[in-house]
């Protein structure tokens, strides 16, 4: 193992076994739902999105395996305080990212501790359990009515 895959798997143990910003929002703006049907994940996101657009609050409830807990939680980190065009771009990237697209030691990107998922791109099932929780916020902002499937 290589330094980047240690600590991959330090901060998906460590997300996993305390999320950020774990339950449900009171009244929030967006919400949906995300399922990834060959993995078994399960995600519900809420945020909470003021007259600016600026994203005040992003939390999730649900359950999935370590991959996908652990990403919804660094996502909700990541999303605080971002305006919803900012957060369609973080989505972007993070796509690229783990689709083997963005090389974060060569590309400009405002990905920061995200770019621990890096290595995704090696592992082609485990690419939807990463993105599910991003797929799921995106389906929010966009008001989706349909619960969001990665099939
Ligand atoms: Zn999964």
């Amino acid at each position: 193992m290589n330094v980047s895959d240690e600590l991959y798997q330090q901060v998906i143990l460590e997300h996993n076994k305390k999320p950020r910003n774990f339950g449900k929002l009171e009244s929030p703006t967006h919400s949906a739902e995300g399922y990834n049907p060959l993995c078994g994940d399960h995600y519900h996101v809420f945020l909470s999105v003021d007259e600016q657009g600026k994203i005040d609050e992003v939390t999730f409830e649900g359950s999935g395996c370590a991959i996908s807990k652990a990403s919804a939680s660094m996502m909700t980190q990541a999303l605080q305080g971002k305006t919803t065009p900012q957060a369609i771009e973080l989505f972007e990237q993070f796509h690229k990212l783990v689709v083997g697209e963005l090389k974060p030691n060569e590309d400009e990107h405002d990905l920061g501790k995200l770019e621990v998922f890096a290595g995704v791109w090696k592992y082609p099932t485990r690419v939807k359990c990463a993105a599910l929780s991003w797929h799921t916020m995106s389906g929010a902002l966009k008001k989706d009515q349909e619960p969001v499937s990665t099939e």
